[in-house]
């Protein structure tokens, strides 16, 4: 295969005396899902954070596209196109659908604005007639909507998504995968941790299982489904 677009080695990570990632390997190359499952505080929301540069790595490496981007500045990692849509959504609540989308843009694609806005309310037309509603105002859904969106309008070449359905009624996730493999149909590559594992598995090529802050499982989706324990573990069956 070609080299990794994320690839990340011996990741170490954590808060204060607490250590939470104790050594993570992880490939992700152009065009795939990834799926990045595990239980809850596993450590997946850090890893993410930590490969975004948002929690500074206490060893180990994370290059993207080829740099050397562990010790990078979070403004460095969003130019470069690693877009995190953070879990929780964190929108701007007192600035307008139009004013967060357009926060999309600040650091990366910010001559693209007008035509990227456009894109997104084409995907998002619930976005464009909420365009000068605040945020805050939102549904859940919408607000999901408005992350991804603003997301997007940075024009990502990795998108991560941190449990982008938490929250959802059944019908909008429905939406929501649908929409997630759409952005991969048109290449996007997606880094997707997630809490509906069959869902992620349909529309994943490869999954990581993390546990206690290491991989304990990295293979196809095919292969995850094939062993029994996982299956039962996140699919109870
Ligand atoms: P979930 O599925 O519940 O969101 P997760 O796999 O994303 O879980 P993390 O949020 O990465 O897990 O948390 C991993 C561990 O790190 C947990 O034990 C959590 O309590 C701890 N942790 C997370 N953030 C902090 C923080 N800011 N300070 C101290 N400990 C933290």
């Amino acid at each position: 295969m070609t080299e990794a677009l994320l690839s990340v080695r011996g990741l170490r990570s954590g808060y204060g005396p607490v250590e939470v990632l104790r050594g993570i390997d992880l490939d992700l190359h152009a065009g795939e899902i990834v799926a990045l499952l595990g239980s809850n505080g596993a450590g997946k929301t850090t890893f993410n954070q930590t490969v975004s540069a948002l929690v500074i790595a206490r060893a180990g490496t994370v290059h993207f596209d080829g740099a050397d981007i562990t010790r990078a500045h979070y403004r460095d990692v969003v130019a470069r196109g690693l877009i995190h849509v953070p879990e929780g959504r964190k929108i701007f609540p007192n600035l307008s659908v139009r004013e967060n989308l357009e926060l999309g843009s600040f650091t990366r694609a910010r001559a693209n604005r007008a035509v990227n806005l456009e894109r997104v309310f084409a995907l998002f037309p619930r976005l464009l007639e909420r365009t000068g509603q605040h945020a805050g105002t939102l549904s859940g859904g919408e607000q999901q909507m408005l992350a991804i969106g603003r997301g997007l309008m940075a024009e990502p070449r990795l998108l991560i998504l941190d449990e982008p359905s938490l929250g959802l009624s059944p019908l909008l996730v429905e939406e929501l995968f649908g929409l997630i493999a759409d952005l991969h149909r048109q290449g996007l590559a997606i880094l997707l941790v997630e809490q509906n594992v069959a869902q992620s598995l349909a529309i994943a090529q490869r999954a990581y299982v993390l546990e206690n802050g290491a991989i304990q499982f990295s293979g196809t989706s095919g292969e995850l489904l094939a062993t029994d324990r996982l299956r039962q573990a996140y699919l109870g069956v």
